[in-house]
This record gives C-alpha cells, sequence and structure tokens, in this order.
C-alpha cells in the first residue's frame, strides 16, 4: 500500500502496496542522495524530474556475455541475476548467511500475467498509461523483477477507457462491487481469465480509501482481489498523486510498477492463500519498519529504488530479490548501471519480541534491556573491492534517540568486522522493540541495512 507515516518517516517516498499500512516518505534519507541517482539536484532529492539512474541490464540480456560467473556462481546464474562486467574472478564476497528472505505462503503467483488498464474519462494521462501499461511486463525490468518468484513476461489486454468520470470518493468495497458490475455486464472488462489483473487508475479528484488508509495521505496505492461469480479477480488501484521527491507522473508509474509486481507474485494478498508475502521468521521487523512485507515493500523505502530502465522510458521501482540478497549483491534488482554493491550487516543472535500481536511474535535481534549497552558484530561486504566505505548507525524512527551507538571503528573493507556497541536509552517501541539502520557510505552512494534491538 502506500504512505505510511509512522516509522521509517522521514525515509522514502514509497508506494504501494497491499495488504497492509505501508511505509512512504522520507525525506530525511533524501539528505544521503542515496546509491545511484544520478544528477540529484542540491535539495537531496532522491529522484530528479529527468530521467534516474539507469539499469545494468539489456533487453533480452539474461544470457549476454555481461554474466560473470565468477562472481556468483551457477545458483544464482539459474535465478535469472544479471551480472556485472568485470567482476574480479578472485574476489570472494563476505556476506553472511542467512539473510532475510521473502516467503511463499503456499497461494499462487501469476505465472502469465496479463494487466488491462482502466482509465475514466476525467483522467488526464490515459493515454501516457496506456503505453505504459502495453510494455513493462515485456521488458527485462520485469523479468528480472519478477522471475525468481515463477512469474514470466507479462502482456496488455486491450485498455479499457470508462466512459463516464470517477467518483469523487470510494472505498475498496465499494470498487469490489463496481468491477464485479463491469465484469458481468460484460460491456467494458475483458473477462477475467487466468492470470488478468486489472489496473485501475483514479483521477487527483478521487479518493480512494483502503482499510482505513486514504489515498495520497496514508496509501499511495494498492493491490487486492475479489471473488466474481466464484473466480478470483485480481486488481491493483493507482490514485493521482503528488509527492514531494517526484514528478506526479514519475509518482504513478512507480506505484504501478509497484502494484504490478506485488499483484503477480501475490495476486490474493488477503486470502487464506496469500503467495510471496511477509519475511522469514529471523527477520520479522522487515516487514514493521518498511511498511510491508511483499516483494516490492522491501525496497520501497530506498532512494536508488527508484530508476528508469534501460529499455523502458518510465520511473519504475526496484524489487526485492531473496536469491541476490542470498548472494550478497544488491538485494534490490536490477541491479542500476555501473553499481558495485556494498553494504554492512548487524550480526543478531538473540531471541527477542517484536510487534504487538497476541500472543508477542518473536524474532532474532539483540537482547538489550533499558539502561544497558551490548556490542554486537557488524560484518562488511561488497560484490568487489570498492575500497574502504564508512559505516554509521541511526534510531529508527529516524532521529530517535532511544539508541545510541558507539563503534569501534567507522570504516571497513570487504570481510571486516566491526564492533558496534548499542545503548538502549529508553523503550520507544513502536515496533514492540527497536529497529536500527546501518548506514554504509561512499562516494555519494548510501546502502541500508536493518537490525533489531528487544527483550
Ligand atoms: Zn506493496
Amino acid at each position: 500500500m502506500g504512505w505510511d507515516l509512522r516509522p521509517l518517516v522521514g525515509l522514502l517516498l514509497g508506494v504501494a502496496a497491499c495488504s497492509g499500512p505501508e511505509a512512504l516518505r522520507a525525506d530525511q534519507l533524501a539528505r544521503s542522495d542515496a546509491g545511484g541517482a544520478t544528477g540529484s539536484d542540491a535539495g537531496g532529492s532522491p529522484l530528479p524530474e529527468g530521467p534516474v539512474a539507469q539499469s545494468g541490464i539489456t533487453p533480452g540480456g539474461f544470457q549476454s556475455d555481461d554474466w560473470d560467473a565468477s562472481l556468483s556462481g551457477d545458483a544464482n546464474a539459474e535465478a535469472g541475476l544479471p551480472q556485472r562486467i568485470g567482476g574480479d574472478a578472485a574476489w570472494t564476497n563476505a556476506v553472511p548467511s542467512g539473510m532475510p528472505q521473502v516467503v511463499n505462503n503456499g497461494g499462487p503467483t501469476v505465472t502469465s500475467p496479463v494487466f488491462q488498464s482502466v482509465t475514466f474519462a476525467n483522467y488526464d494521462q490515459t493515454t501516457a498509461v496506456d503505453d505504459f501499461i502495453s510494455r513493462v511486463g515485456l521488458t527485462s525490468y520485469w523479468l528480472h523483477a519478477v522471475g525468481e518468484y515463477g512469474v514470466g513476461l507479462a502482456r496488455a489486454a486491450t485498455p479499457v477507457h470508462i466512459s463516464g468520470g470517477a467518483p469523487q470518493n470510494i472505498d475498496d468495497a465499494q470498487l469490489q462491487v463496481w468491477l464485479a458490475n463491469e465484469l458481468t455486464s460484460g460491456t467494458t472488462l475483458e473477462p477475467p481469465e487466468s492470470g488478468t489483473v486489472y489496473v485501475i487508475f483514479y483521477p487527483y479528484s478521487t479518493s480512494v480509501t483502503f482499510d482505513g488508509q486514504q489515498s495520497c495521505f496514508t496509501m499511495g496505492a494498492y493491490h487486492n482481489s475479489t471473488v466474481v461469480n466464484g473466480i478470483n479477480v485480481s486488481y491493483a488501484v493507482v490514485p493521482e498523486c503528488t509527492t514531494d521527491t517526484m514528478t506526479d507522473w514519475q509518482t504513478t508509474t512507480v506505484a504501478a510498477s509497484h502494484e504490478m509486481i506485488e499483484a503477480a507474485t501475490d495476486p490474493l494478498p488477503l486470502t487464506a492463500t496469500p503467495g510471496y508475502s511477509g519475511v522469514d521468521p529471523a527477520h520479522l521487523y522487515y516487514p514493521l519498519v518498511l511498511g510491508g512485507g511483499e516483494v516490492a515493500d522491501l525496497c520501497a523505502q530506498w532512494p536508488a529504488s527508484f530508476f528508469v530502465p534501460d529499455d523502458l522510458p518510465y520511473t519504475v521501482q526496484r524489487t526485492w530479490s531473496n536469491a541476490a540478497a542470498s548472494a550478497g549483491r544488491d538485494p534490490c534488482q536490477p541491479e542500476l548501471d555501473g553499481e558495485t554493491f556494498f553494504n554492512a550487516v548487524p550480526i543478531l543472535a538473540d531471541t527477542v519480541h517484536v510487534g504487538s500481536a497476541t500472543p508477542l511474535q518473536t524474532t532474532v535481534g539483540a537482547f538489550i534491556a533499558p539502561g544497558t549497552s551490548k556490542v554486537i558484530d557488524v560484518v562488511l561486504y561488497s560484490e568487489a573491492d570498492v575500497g574502504p566505505w564508512a559505516v554509521s548507525a541511526v534510531s529508527v524512527p529516524i532521529g530517535g534517540s532511544n539508541l545510541s551507538f558507539a563503534w569501534d571503528r567507522t570504516t571497513g573493507n570487504n570481510g571486516d568486522t566491526l564492533h558496534l556497541t548499542i545503548t538502549m536509552n529508553y523503550a520507544e517501541s513502536s515496533y514492540g522493540g527497536e529497529p536500527f539502520l546501518i548506514e554504509s557510505t561512499l562516494a555519494g552512494e548510501t546502502n541500508y541495512w536493518l537490525g533489531y534491538v528487544g527483550q
């Protein structure tokens, strides 16, 4: 879903999710002009109005000779991960084991999606939206975002242009009634077939609500499903919104890409059979802090996640890759042109509580009682030799003072272990504990990793 004003407040603009309140908005992270967003202006916006970063992949580039099997081996090649050019064959990426993984809950994914754009007479971007929908599912960007989750190329059905205007207000429950009427009347929408996802765009003048969230205020966009005549019908809803960090059109295409990816990898998100949704038990704070646990949610808070692919002239969002995370590559794929990923991971080993569910859930973090401290290891890793980079830690919510940090040193290289003393000053407990952010910075590029303190 969309902008959740809780925690990472201050981090990016997020967009869209699906089944829970989602974080979005990150004005503070913009200060760091994170990775790959070339040409950011001095205002610190992570997304300049022009093309943002370029991906390193080329159309059809899965088998091209820019693969460097020495970097990650056959397993990653099989996972469809693009490889960088010119890697060092002798390099050993020091990535720790046990990186976060999005889990498959046993529900379906959409192996051959068919997207149908739906717009109303009072929507001002119909032509552009139709072009975007017709192209995005046929790009290498799309395959790199969803391929490892069993989703293939997506085609577009003939766009639907509703002759009337969109309503001023619509709740998701009303939208489902409208959708069922359209489908059963047979007058406009393509009948639901295997893999069809309706992508419904609303103009500025329409306020959409979903699960108590309001479009453009607490939610950027969402996807959901309903049942019409016994058939599951999956759809995405993309309201037109203004954000601080992107143009309105960029906001629309970013949100649409986010929801389309999640509708394909988790088409029945709020049913008893979700697909890829949620993170492994050792990292339950990830979806809480990032505003959702679907594959696009886990990348929606980082400025560098919004980019213009080589084979699609629109700004879209990068997506979490389990395989890339485990291989020590950028978990948000596809990687950007020229990117050599580097990061720092806190090594956590204690069982701690997280969230507010009853009974309390447990996850893996650092057990630190209020008023006390603990030293944890932070392991640095990189895809190739990038030289030493700077590492720092901050509390989440950003700018909070519930945690204090002291390092034995604040720079290091791939394979180094730094020692971070964390003091828990007081219990803030937005998440049932105290998340923190590890920042790795080099030459104006910053990568992030989450950690968690609890009891
Ligand atoms: Zn999402």
